[in-house]
């Protein structure tokens, strides 16, 4: 029941100044620019000066908006989402925002993450009488919040009595039945959160990360701290540290492969981070080639750097289709293989007769990078030497990112020679665990690394008991 509720997503939040200002389009570009972080479904609810209402809808956020709908979603101050899930079951009721409503408390909700704790404290609140309407996470957070705002005084507190009972990764965002927005993230500080403006200052906005501000013609002014909480309301913003905690745990995967190239994240330039992989990984496994290629997108920061620490020229020597799905977040296996045929295409006349060594940001399942290399391969690379941004991923995530189980984990169960044989290169390198830590230029106490060494940074995790409610197969 359980395994249909996790995902990793991207989430914004905007707030206005003026109640003339309609944001709602402002909210469906900010949720095209991360369309990146979800493609399943979008969704954006606003605050018209009387109440919440929002829109919902499958697919792509161009296709989940019908024409019309924005114009009639008219409010000063709104939150949106996109969402990617983890099985084949992509539906509206499992989409975000999240509009809790009852005699007590009315807010809408929306959020990236996983509560690991989700099991107990539903049971708990079951215990006290709430009856839940679906299997998400999301839920939870919102009837738990919905529970302490009936202990304490306001919001601000609800939600510092909140954070201290979810456990997990969360960055989120809450609209407010008096038009007042929040944006939360968790004591650990998994998933990036920042807060912008637009027009001097005449709308503010949160958002999963800073190109969304970009996009809307904003200005960046912060991160949203680990374990703090911002208000927004009528254009004064308020903060809170609500945890403080001696260590954080930034995804490593926001900075390898989930966040945009353009987008900063804590301080650390995505591209950057990338391009000294890069170079690093040239340092760790050179190969003898006439040519880098990167696998597009977002193996091209890594091969610039592997190209410049190299002195071998970078070329395209593999076109993408912009308008195929990732296939990471893509929910079934059997879409998966057929996406890799419809996504990429060699370029013949860049590797035919060459020697390439091809870059790339990790491996999963290993289902992409055969096919790749099979396709380079049969375009005329004589020789296809793979390197890997990332290091083995050999556990699976409780945090938001939706790696399958270990079965499916391809590192977890081969040797690199195995790996190496099987996806049909001629050598295979991966980056070290130190050399990411270096890379990303982050301490290894501010970094996640539980996928790579096992270790877990929340502690009294449960990974028996969220194996089995996540679903054993889960994706
Ligand atoms: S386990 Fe890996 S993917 Fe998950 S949060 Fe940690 S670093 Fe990110």
């Amino acid at each position: 029941m359980f395994g249909d509720a996790k995902e990793s997503c991207g989430v914004i939040a905007l707030s206005a100044s003026h109640k003339s200002i309609q944001v709602s389009k402002y909210a469906f570009d900010g949720l095209v620019a991360l369309q990146h972080r979800g493609q399943e479904s979008a969704g954006i609810y606003v605050y018209n000066g009387k109440s919440i209402k929002g829109y919902k809808g499958l697919g792509l956020v161009s296709e989940a908006f019908p024409a019309n709908t924005l114009s009639r979603l008219i409010g000063n101050v709104a939150i949106g989402h996109v969402r990617y899930s983890t099985t084949s079951k992509s539906n509206l009721e499992n989409a975000q925002p999240y509009h809790f409503t009852s005699t007590y408390a009315n807010f809408a909700l929306a959020f990236n993450g996983t509560i690991s704790n989700f099991l107990s404290l539903r049971r708990e609140l079951e215990e006290k009488g709430h009856v839940f309407t679906s299997d998400s996470d999301t839920e939870v957070i919102a009837r738990l919040l919905a529970a302490n705002l009936l202990e304490v005084e306001d919001y601000m507190d609800a939600l510092t009595l909140t954070m201290r009972q979810l456990e997990g990764a969360y960055s989120m965002v809450l609209l407010t039945d008096s038009g007042e927005i929040y944006a939360v993230r968790d004591p650990l500080g998994f998933k990036p959160l920042c807060l912008g403006t637009i027009s001097q200052k005449e709308i503010y906005v949160v958002a999963s990360e800073t190109a969304a501000i970009d996009t809307l013609g904003g200005e960046f002014e912060s991160d949203i701290l680990p374990g703090e909480i911002v208000r927004v309301s009528e254009g004064e913003v308020t903060r809170k540290k609500a945890v403080t905690l001696e260590r954080h745990a930034r995804c490593m995967f926001e900075f390898v492969y989930f966040s945009r190239p353009d987008s900063v994240f804590d301080g650390i330039p995505i591209h950057m981070a990338r391009e000294r992989l890069g170079r690093i990984l040239y340092r760790l496994h050179p190969a003898d080639a006439e040519l880098v290629v990167p696998v597009p997108d977002s193996g091209r920061s890594a091969a610039t750097g592997y190209s410049e620490e190299s002195g071998i020229p970078i070329a395209e020597g593999l076109m993408k289709n912009r308008y195929v799905w990732r296939t990471f977040i893509m929910p079934l296996q059997s879409y998966r293989e057929n996406q890799v045929r419809l996504k990429f295409n060699p370029v013949k006349s860049v590797v035919d007769g060459r020697d390439i060594v091809l870059i790339d940001d990790s491996i999963v399942r290993s289902t992409t990078i055969k096919q790749i290399v099979y396709m380079l391969k049969k375009a005329g690379a004589k020789k296809v030497h793979v390197r890997i941004s990332c290091p083995p991923i050999i556990a699976a995530c409780y945090m938001g990112i939706d790696f399958p189980t270990r079965r499916e984990l391809v590192a977890a169960n081969y040797t690199v020679e195995e790996i190496c044989r099987f996806i049909g290169a001629d050598s295979l390198g991966y980056m070290s665990i130190d050399g990411l830590i270096e890379g990303i230029g982050l301490p290894e106490n501010e970094l996640c690394l539980a996928c790579l060494n096992g270790k877990y940074p929340i502690e009294n995790i449960d990974v028996t008991l969220l194996e089995k409610t996540l679903g054993g197969g889960r994706r």
